[in-house]
């Protein structure tokens, strides 16, 4: 079977009436703000996404993206692979006001009816904000395993640093295109 090649741009309100699907992979290093935040990585990202009309009349955009990024463990300061699966759940809106009032289930995508939207940032966003703020080991002993003893707190203060960017790089939490 072949897999369709995922597209760059969306266009959201189109792919809703259309009752459209969005699935492929898409490269991790195309991905430049996540990128800033992880080691060094050649994965990918596996998006499942469909488009539709719910029950209300209301047009959404819901699904799942899959991957598996390399993030430093701030016990440590080793590389932790974390696996990430984020379900997505967008409503479409034309304005703010439409935001407000959009069931709780449902997360505003603000556009416009002719917007086009790119494709990795959508994807980014999704990902950014499902990032841990403070990526560990689950078991101490892994640490112990990559040479934790007692850290100095400078260093570990510093090692953070990166992570602080974390905030500046999220989205808005209102998107819109
Ligand atoms: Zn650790």
């Amino acid at each position: 079977m072949l897999t369709p090649s995922l597209p760059d741009k969306l266009y959201p309100w189109q792919l809703a009436a259309d009752n459209g699907r969005l699935t492929g992979d898409l490269a991790l290093d195309k991905l430049p703000r996540l990128m800033a935040l992880m080691n060094p990585a050649n994965g990918v990202v596996s998006i499942d996404l469909s488009a539709g009309k719910n029950g209300q009349g209301l047009p959404f955009i819901t699904g799942c993206l899959r991957t598996e990024v390399e993030l430093t463990c701030q016990r440590c300061l080793g590389s932790l692979r974390w696996p990430l699966e984020v379900a997505v759940r967008l409503g479409l809106v034309r304005t703010e006001a439409e935001a407000a009032r959009l069931p709780d289930d449902y997360e505003p995508l603000l556009a416009s009816p002719d917007c086009a939207m790119s494709v990795a940032d959508l994807v980014e966003d999704e990902l950014l904000l499902a990032l841990p703020q403070i990526p560990r080991h689950a078991d101490q002993r892994e640490c112990e395993a990559h040479g934790y003893g007692a850290p100095d707190p400078a260093f570990i203060a510093e090692q953070r640093r990166p992570f602080g960017l974390l905030a500046s790089l999220l989205p808005d939490s209102k998107r819109s295109c």
